[in-house]
């Protein structure tokens, strides 16, 4: 097995970004033997509620995030496109760039399983790449319908050298420390002036001060 072939995609708004995102992400790449994690910003649909921070902030603040840290890289792809970030098409054209063989992982926490029967496409998305999950606490293990829970059990796998080999296809459940850290419980603390220094890295609170954001 070589631990350099799977590639892995982190999406999201990081709105702003947080420890919630980033140490159970590392600890992921642990388990899975990840090399390297690229974190994608979305670009959120004009139907959606909008972000509070702009493209450029929520870039920013990640970029500061990440610094000194090997295993993240940031693309902002989605960010500097007009159209709405459907998973599903950043999935297919970066697909189209790498060629089907490529094994290929989209990170996504536990509450984002339990609603990715309402992403644009979904029964797609395991033709393009893996699903590797990390654990979120306040959310049910088990899928909302016997229908989605067979739909994870037909696709699941535990075994780490299978997303490595296969090119996409896979659930895999990761055994992550829980984080109980949301954006949005930071920005309401932020709003109520309360402390969030345990919640996200000093450098991205200093900038959300600076900038006077989610106040
Ligand atoms: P918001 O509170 O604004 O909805 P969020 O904190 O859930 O934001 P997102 O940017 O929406 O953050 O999340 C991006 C991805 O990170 C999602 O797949 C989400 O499930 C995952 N994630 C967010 N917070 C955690 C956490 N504390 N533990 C594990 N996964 C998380």
């Amino acid at each position: 097995m070589s631990d350099a072939s799977l590639l892995a995609l982190y999406g999201g708004t990081f709105d702003p970004i947080h420890y919630g995102h980033l140490k159970s992400v590392e600890a992921l790449a642990r388990q899975v033997l990840l090399r390297g994690v690229t974190i994608m910003p979305n670009n959120v649909p004009p139907h959606r509620p909008q972000p509070e921070a702009s493209s450029e902030q929520r870039k920013a603040m990640i970029e500061l995030a990440i610094a000194g840290n090997p295993l993240f890289t940031l693309d902002d792809r989605e960010l500097s496109r007009s159209t709405p970030s459907w998973t599903v098409e950043t999935l297919e054209q970066l697909r189209a760039e790498i060629g089907h063989s490529q094994p290929l992982a989209f990170i996504i926490g536990q509450d984002s399983l339990l609603s990715l029967h309402r992403w644009n496409r979904w029964e797609e998305l395991l033709s393009l790449c893996h699903l590797l999950v990390t654990q979120r606490p306040g959310y049910p293990l088990a899928m909302e319908t016997p229908e989605q829970q067979a739909w994870l059990a037909q696709n699941i796998t535990d075994s780490v050298a299978t997303l490595h080999q296969q090119p996409s296809g896979k659930v895999f459940l990761a055994q992550t420390p829980l984080y109980d850290i949301s954006a949005t419980v930071i920005r309401q603390r932020l709003e109520e002036n309360q402390p969030c220094d345990d919640l996200l890295p000093p450098e991205v609170l200093a900038f959300i001060l600076q900038h006077g954001l989610y106040r």
